[in-house]
């Protein structure tokens, strides 16, 4: 992975060259041509609308509707409004220009609601999304399917849509977000200091909001299997060629856990359930669902000593120990998803705020005080006990009030009125979909695409793999979809759903989502797993155009 653009990685893939479509005729159909190369699940997925949208949708907070029109503005009409105090903040270097009245640092339900509570106050809040080091932005529940327990969706709906929902209410509220991790946190000196590897910003109040992260059992060949059969993520990973209709394990007796088995019985041949106690901690729903799938065996009173390997060095089984017993066995898998857990994301604390013996950031009962003042802690990072997307939203609505409430009482507000701009709105229309392939268009779905860049485009050529449920893909389609804007005439793009090409990807050799590899004069040049900054791909990009 991650090879330098100097080395040549690949050999070229397995991609057959397709015939050359007659020039696509104006109207709704594609070109005879066209259409009789296509693969029916292609051409099946033409007339459907993609899923490149990129909205600004930066407008007026006392404006419901969204609006078209000009990036985001910068300049905002601060406001400065004066309290008593009665809550003094700890020494402030400067209250003048510059120092932010809020950061809210992570994107899941406790984040974004806070983020929506403070910018509905006018508060401008920035927001450090987080991209990889606590996880994905739009957190935990960007690696579920289902939420069938948050309130408003009698339904359900998916993870995913559901963290889409939240960030695109804060942003239009007036809430600045930054998909970057937050790398240096200083809340001893005041106003507060918080770096990202791009940014830094100073604030006088802050939001910790980071969550928790998959626990790993750290068994000795974990590092080398990781991502080539061993996943975090049954949800993002399931789905992939490596996994499919293969003996799958699965490591965990709890929620987490029993979802993810009964998750990837809709790929896997059969799934092992390997269970430390001798009982499972998951919720009855889960375990009735569990004990009536014939497709799940549960292991109880079994931890996972290590990995083996077959003589290509693919994953092959599990070595696999009784507690009980002290047995050792070797059970066939060609996979490993870890279901143990998670741990406080509070490192950027440590030393400053006072957390517990296990991590978790130290609230006063009922509210998000840290024991720092203007330091407010909310969600999962704080609250070992309920960890609940509803809880973790909440405790994001009592930061927000409360810092307001501080800022109110500590004369350090500055309210920011929004005036109200247009949205930009830019996708791929019916009729382009309808026309059939075009080289000259920069953006791309599909294999009969691929097909036709890698043995005819000159330009770089971009893949995006992508599976249906993958959470992490959604937050990498926008941030790649801008790079690829940027350097529109240099390169061309294409997503691939792993699902609908199962074929190309497996050629592709992809293990899992979201995965990019860059081709260029028919050799794969660079692969990239999972979701990274966006400098990275345009430094990428911008040496090998
Ligand atoms: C598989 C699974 C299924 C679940 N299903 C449900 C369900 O059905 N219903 C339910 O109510 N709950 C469910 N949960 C629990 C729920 O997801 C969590 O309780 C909730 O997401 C916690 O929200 P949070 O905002 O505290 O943190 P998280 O969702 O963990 O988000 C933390 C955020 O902080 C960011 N971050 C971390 N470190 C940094 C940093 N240094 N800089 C910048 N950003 C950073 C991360 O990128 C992430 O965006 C599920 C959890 C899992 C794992």
């Amino acid at each position: 992975m991650a090879a330098s653009a100097s080395a040549r990685i690949g050999a070229p893939l397995g991609i057959a060259a397709v015939p050359t479509p007659r020039a696509a005729a104006p109207g709704p159909a594609p070109a005879p041509a066209v259409a009789a190369a296509m693969t029916p699940s292609i051409a099946a997925s033409l007339p459907h609308r993609h899923s490149f949208l990129y909205f600004n949708s930066w407008s007026s907070a006392r404006r419901p509707s969204p609006r078209l029109g000009s990036p985001r503005p910068r300049s905002l009409l601060p406001l400065r409004l004066r309290a008593s105090s009665d809550d003094s903040p700890p020494p402030s270097s400067s209250a003048a220009g510059g120092v932010e009245n809020l950061v809210i640092i992570g994107s899941g339900p406790a984040g974004y609601t806070a983020a929506i509570y403070a910018a509905r106050a006018n508060l401008k809040p920035v927001v450090f999304e987080g991209y990889q080091v606590g996880g994905v932005p739009g957190g935990q529940l960007m690696t579920t399917t289902e939420v069938e327990n948050f309130p408003g969706f009698p339904d359900g709906i998916t993870g995913p849509d559901l963290m889409d929902r939240m960030r695109r209410q804060a942003e239009r509220w007036g809430a600045e977000l930054y998909q970057e991790d937050v790398e240096f946190l200083d809340v001893k000196n005041s106003p507060f200091t918080v770096r990202s590897g791009e940014r830094e910003v100073k604030c006088h109040s802050l939001v910790y909001a980071t969550g928790a992260t998959a626990k790993r059992l750290r068994i000795p060949r974990e590092d080398e299997f990781w991502s080539r059969g061993i996943s975090a993520c049954a949800i993002c990973d399931g789905a992939s060629p490596l996994f499919k209709g293969q003996v799958l394990a699965v490591v965990g007796g709890g929620d987490t856990a029993t979802e993810e088995a009964l998750y990837l019985t809709k790929y896997a041949r059969h799934v092992h359930l390997l269970v430390r106690r001798d009982h499972l901690r998951a919720s009855k729903a889960m375990q009735d669902r569990v004990y009536n799938n014939p497709n799940i065996t549960v292991h109880f009173n079994t931890e996972v000593a290590d990995v083996e390997s077959n003589s290509k060095g693919q994953m092959s089984g599990l070595l696999l120990n009784r507690v009980d017993t002290g047995e050792k066995s070797v059970l066939e898998a060609k996979g490993l998803f870890y279901g143990i857990g998670h741990s406080p994301n509070s490192q950027l604390l440590e030393g400053q705020v006072e957390l517990d013996h296990s991590g978790y950031v130290l609230v006063e009962e009922g509210s998000a005080k840290t024991s720092v003042k203007g330091v407010f802690a909310a969600g999962d990072v704080q609250d070992h006990e309920w960890r609940q997307a509803v809880t973790a939203a909440g405790s994001g609505c009592i930061a927000a009030l409360s810092v307001e409430r501080y800022l109110g009482s500590n004369n350090l507000l500055i309210e920011f009125h929004q005036p109200h701009t247009e949205e930009v709105k830019k996708e791929i229309t019916d009729r382009d979909v309808q026309e059939g392939f075009d080289i000259t268009r920069t953006k791309h779905r599909g294999q009969y695409a691929l097909r036709k860049l890698y043995h005819e485009s000159p330009r770089l050529v971009c893949v995006l793999y992508t599976s249906p449920t993958c959470g992490p893909c959604r937050t990498l389609k926008p941030i790649l979809g801008q790079v690829i804007d940027e350097y529109d005439e240099n390169v061309h793009f294409v997503e691939i759903d792993i699902e609908e090409d199962q074929e190309i990807a497996e050629a592709a050799g992809i293990m899992g989502t979201p995965c990019v590899q860059f081709f260029k004069n028919k050799e794969m040049i660079r692969m990239v797993s999972g979701v990274k900054m966006k400098k990275e791909y345009k430094e990428f990009i911008e040496a090998n155009k």
